[in-house]
């Protein structure tokens, strides 16, 4: 895209931000050692990466050698997930096959069970009421001899709803459970304490915190063992792979980055945010999905009464702006999102919903620019429709 446009969708990904990016480039230009040579151009790498992880630690509060670094938050998710399911099935001879999730997890959680399930795993699933939260309670009756392992996300992708981790994490220590949260979207915009939160397994993903795409990490806390995913010595035999320095240095940035300015961006964000769903909830027929106050800064669903989100979404992007429906339509065919449906929400809701998510950089002239377009397209949509 060349002209410029509003951004409006940090929940799909964000921008590098210029100070990540000027990190990175001696890592992509002359200081390209490997990190595991042995000589001063592999041993700076080395000492680039190391100090990227204290990094991540921090954002954490976390140990560094807490942290590996993978290639993406999916992946984080499946070394979490798979890794320890795989370990404890081994070291049971086969007694323990159960793991649990919810209802609302991304795919990448979701498909890592499924993989599990096919190769005799067991799995439950448990709902979310309205405002898409899990109840610690039913995690707890969920619980079995042969558990495994929780993986309950920090926060939903599509509605932003902020997940009880801590309660639930203390459920799965009582019994001797792995407790995993794929953080993915909550890292970098509301704190998270590791010891706090008292989970054994946490995912992040560098794109979704102004760092590149390709680059992710996985907590895991001091004395819990993995099958590794990707076999090989590096990570200390936790991930093989030669370090991704240069997004491994720019990950790192990012969340000095997000640390240092954590508290004052989730108070301008969610100042944006009262006025972005003010503006969208004068729109008639129209109303917010989420939970009302637990919920991350920047996150606004809100869904249109009468039209289809997918076609909103064209229509905004004709007119220079960038936000989502999330996975809620499909070319025409009404196909509503797992989140939305786990909710209970109504289908003629599901159909009309937008996901709008600000992050570092967006405006309040932002936000004015898309509530000058909404309440038109939306209008538009809506006579479209009555008259087909
Ligand atoms: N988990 C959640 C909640 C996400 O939103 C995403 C990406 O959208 C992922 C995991 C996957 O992260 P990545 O794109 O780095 O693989």
């Amino acid at each position: 895209m060349t002209q410029p446009f509003v951004y409006l969708d940090h929940n799909a990904t964000t921008p590098v931000r210029p100070e990540v990016l000027e990190a990175m480039l001696p890592w992509l230009g002359p200081r390209f050692g490997n990190p595991n040579s042995a000589y001063r151009l592999g041993q700076e790498a080395r000492k680039a990466v190391e100090d990227a992880r204290a990094q991540v630690a921090r954002l954490l509060g976390a140990k560094p050698e807490e942290i590996v670094f993978t290639s993406c938050g999916s992946e984080a998710d499946v070394l979490a997930i798979a890794g320890a399911a795989h370990r404890a099935h081994e070291r049971s001879k086969g007694a323990k096959k159960h793991l649990i999730t919810s209802a609302i997890e991304h795919d990448a959680v979701r498909e890592a069970l499924r993989v599990l399930e096919k190769r005799g795993f067991e799995a439950t699933t448990v709902g979310v009421d309205a405002h898409g939260r899990v109840d610690p309670q039913d995690v707890r009756r969920a619980l079995r001899e042969d558990t495994i392992l929780v993986s309950i996300m920090h926060a939903n992708n599509e509605v932003g709803t902020i997940q009880p981790v801590g309660e639930i994490a203390a459920a799965c220590r009582e019994k001797g459970v792995l407790m995993h949260t794929d953080a993915v979207q909550s890292a970098g915009k509301v704190p998270i304490d590791v010891g706090a939160l008292g989970v054994d397994l946490l995912a992040l993903s560098g794109h979704k915190l102004n760092a590149p795409k390709g680059v992710g990490a996985l907590y895991v806390r001091q004395g819990v063992r993995l099958t590794p995913v990707i076999t090989g010595h590096q990570e200390k035999n936790r991930r093989g792979g030669t370090e991704n320095v240069a997004s491994i240095v720019g990950l790192g940035r990012a969340c000095e980055l997000a640390a240092a300015e954590l508290d004052r961006h989730a108070a301008e964000l969610s100042a944006l945010r009262k006025r972005l769903e003010d503006g969208c909830l004068k729109i008639p027929g129209s109303r917010v999905n989420g939970h009302p106050t637990l919920r991350l800064p920047n996150t606004c669903h809100v869904a249109f009464d009468g039209i289809e989100g997918f076609q909103l979404v064209v229509a905004l992007d004709l007119e220079g702006v960038c936000v989502s429906a999330g996975p809620a339509c499909s070319t025409g065919a009404v196909d509503p999102s797992h989140v939305l449906a786990a909710m209970g929400c109504d289908s003629r809701w599901c159909v009309g919903a937008l996901r709008i998510s600000l992050g570092w950089g967006s405006t309040r002239a932002d936000v004015d620019r898309l509530l000058a377009l909404l309440p038109g397209a939306v209008e538009k949509l809506r006579r479209v429709g009555a008259a087909t």
